[in-house]
């Protein structure tokens, strides 16, 4: 079967390699990118995007990563994952580069510091029941091109209708953190994915 490789040089990776596991499928924390080559899909988890990607560019997974995603690699990107994904950031550091491949446009900690965290149930296209979805200073999506379907928004309060999960082809990502917690409803929806190949 596939090996589902989590990005483990920032952020909660072992919550990602536990629901990864949980649902029987092959995993790898990737720091090299021979690890990279031995994945057939990849999840970036929650963390600080800047640091992320600035060690991304340390260890050399930078361009290999931008280079899966171009040649079709399934990601599933949580919180700091997702905006790896993007292709725009808003409140971004000066000069942050992402990963991109994902054609929408993000605002980093865009919920304010007055909340940095929050939670709320979502509902989310394909799951019969909502999503107790985590925030902890997270984006949002504040654009998205045709080829993206929303699957998620917040349903109450002063961030009600905002985007907070999205799939484009391969790629799938969430505001909030899907590891944390039991739930592996969403990890599961992304390894059928890969598993179907
Ligand atoms: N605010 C973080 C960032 O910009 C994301 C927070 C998270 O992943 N929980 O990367």
């Amino acid at each position: 079967g596939p090996t589902v490789g989590v990005f483990a040089l920032q952020g909660d990776v072992r919550e990602h390699l536990h629901a990864l596991g949980e649902l029987g499928v092959a995993t790898l924390g990737v720091r090299r990118p021979e690890e990279l080559a031995a994945c057939d899909a990849l999840v970036l988890p929650g963390g600080e995007s800047t640091t992320m990607s600035k060690l991304a560019v340390t260890f050399g997974l930078l361009d290999p990563l931008r280079a899966r995603i171009k040649e079709g690699m399934p990601v599933f990107g949580t919180c700091a994952g997702m905006i790896l994904l993007a292709d725009h950031v808003r409140d971004g550091i000066e000069g942050q580069q992402t990963l991109g491949g994902l054609d929408v446009t993000v605002r980093r900690n865009a919920f304010g510091r007055q909340v940095d965290s929050f939670e709320d149930d979502v509902e989310f296209a394909g799951l019969d029941e909502t999503v107790h979805a985590v925030f902890i200073r997270a984006p949002w999506v504040e654009e998205v091109g045709e080829g993206v379907d929303v699957l998620a928004r917040v349903g109450h309060g002063p961030a009600e209708g905002r985007i907070v999960a999205v799939r484009q082809g391969p790629l799938l990502a969430t505001s909030f953190h899907p590891e944390v917690g039991r739930d592996t409803r969403i990890h599961r929806l992304f390894v059928d994915q890969v598993r179907a190949g």
